[in-house]
């Protein structure tokens, strides 16, 4: 056995199920690793040693007194920090939401809490999750565990580096329009999209509410599984959760999905995700992944999601228009940050928002409200709907031929910190994931390879409530590959 912090999330779980490892020596192990590489990393905001070792305590103390104890207990989760946290400071990666403490946990957390997870700390995002490199946080730049010198992706590129970084196994994080899965990609580490509707939203704070999805990440697609399990399901403070009927009988079983085996299953290539953009040397790792498929007995076909190209300029209208009316509560007047100059009501108003928002954020406030405003809600919102209308069908029609749809995660690797002042360029990082969110569908991603010395992600695209056939292409991939056995070598360690 190698040092506690190398431990998956499923190794760990037997280990402590048989009481050769307790909850405090791992949760000790993360953080003693935490301090080691954090000052390179930069992946957390918040570290909470002491609550941390206290929960793995009481684990521990409930597992002595013979309680049966889900698999997620005592495992060592960062949480995403724009996952409200009862008692923890919670800042969206916003100046503010600097120093905002929620009174109560996400449903999500509450889940894991319950279950017996520790919560070593939050991690670093883009500003209220809008951005692809973490670069927008009003905090830190977070480095990615395989050169520091570029960017985890974003916007949850905390969870996906403090994973990457082997600071802890697992780590939620959110995904409007790719924030899961493409730092999973750039980080070299598996990162799930659920349902919208799967996963209850209720206390994360809100980006794009239609889009907005909770998931799980770690260093393996069983990992991923294990966290899945701890925090799907109903919830009647999220309007928008999928009730028991609508997700079928079988809601959890997610770790037991892990089976290996594609004999037989239909597997699409949508063209457009190969098209000009994509880096030669991704779309050649994704290509590979499905001649393997292919080799373990799936039928793989080339097929055609003509409306893909239309999927990132609807979707910059219908996020930055939710985002505009999400953010309207940051008023300087029920919580947060409050201006200090007095201006009147309206002037603090302004002058709060104005001291508190980033540039990427106002800069979104805008083109929403503009999006929104009488006259021109038919020439952009009302047509970005109906462009995703025809996205979602694109999917249904794809479907009823296939099982699931392989593309890249990301059309490129990580790129340098700065590299991608443009924000156009930014954006075109999601090219590959908006459209998965904008029809609500579950996906995965899983490592296909590296390109020179830096992650490549092979992104499996799934109907509705197929999480469970994502997790099986998935992990009858990563089992016939070793990309999930490579770690990065960071300084110092
Ligand atoms: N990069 C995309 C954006 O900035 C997606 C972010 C996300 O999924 N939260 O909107």
């Amino acid at each position: 056995m190698g040092a506690l912090h190398e431990l998956t999330a499923v190794e760990a779980w037997r280990l402590l199920e048989r009481r050769e490892i307790s909850a405090r020596e791992l949760a000790g192990a993360c953080l003693q690793r935490i301090e080691a590489v954090e000052p390179s990393v930069r992946a957390l905001l918040t570290v909470d040693a002491e609550g941390a070792l206290r929960q793995a305590d009481t684990v521990d103390a409930r597992r002595a007194r013979g309680e049966a104890l889900p698999p997620v207990a005592g495992i060592p989760v960062v949480l995403k920090d724009n996952l409200c946290t009862e008692g923890m400071r919670t800042t969206a990666g916003s100046r503010i939401l600097e120093r905002f403490v929620p009174p109560y946990d996400a449903t999500v957390v509450a889940r894991l809490r319950a279950a017996g997870a520790v919560f070593p700390g939050k991690a670093n995002l883009d500003e209220f999750a809008m951005g692809s490199s973490t670069e927008n946080s009003a905090f830190q730049i977070t480095r990615n565990p395989w050169d520091l010198e570029r960017v985890p992706g974003g916007s949850s590129g905390g969870s996906a580096a403090a994973v990457a970084a082997q600071e802890c196994p697992l780590a939620v994080g959110s995904d409007t329009g790719g924030s899961i899965r493409q730092p999973a990609a750039l980080c070299g580490v598996v990162g799930l999209k659920p349902t919208y509707g799967l996963v209850s939203r209720y206390g994360l704070i809100a980006y794009a509410s239609s889009l907005d999805q909770i998931g799980p990440m770690g260093w393996t697609v069983q990992d991923v599984a294990l966290l899945l399990d701890a925090i799907a399901g109903h919830d009647p403070l999220d309007t928008t959760s999928l009730a028991g009927s609508a997700r079928g009988e079988d809601v959890t079983g997610y770790l037991e999905a892990c089976r290996e085996g594609v004999q037989g299953l239909r597997i699409g290539v949508p063209r457009e995700y190969f098209g000009a953009g994509v880096t030669p040397a991704v779309a050649a790792s994704v290509r590979a992944a499905a001649d393997l498929l292919a080799n373990l007995g799936a039928i793989v076909e080339e097929c055609s999601l003509p409306t893909t190209d239309y999927a990132l300029a609807a979707y910059y209208i219908i996020a930055p228009a939710e985002c505009s009316s999400n953010l309207a509560r940051y008023d300087g007047v029920k919580y947060g940050l409050r201006t200090r100059e007095l201006a009147g009501h309206v002037g603090l108003m302004e002058k709060t928002r104005d001291e508190g928002f980033g540039a990427e954020v106002k800069q979104r406030i805008m083109v929403g409200t503009y999006a929104l405003s009488h006259g021109y809600y038919d020439a952009y919102y009302r047509r970005a709907q109906q462009v995703r209308t025809l996205i979602r069908r694109d999917f249904e029609t794809a479907f009823k031929r296939f099982d699931v749809l392989l593309t890249p995660t990301s059309p490129d690797v990580a790129f340098r910190i700065g590299e991608r002042a443009d924000p156009l360029a930014m954006k075109l990082a999601d090219i590959c994931t908006i459209p998965v969110n904008m029809a609500g569908l579950p996906a995965i991603s899983v490592p296909c390879g590296f390109v020179d010395h830096l992650p490549v992600g092979l992104q499996v695209i799934g109907g509705a409530l197929q999480e469970r056939m994502l997790l099986r292409v998935a992990y009858t991939y990563e089992q016939a590959t070793g990309w999930h056995r490579r770690r990065p070598v960071l300084p110092g360690t």
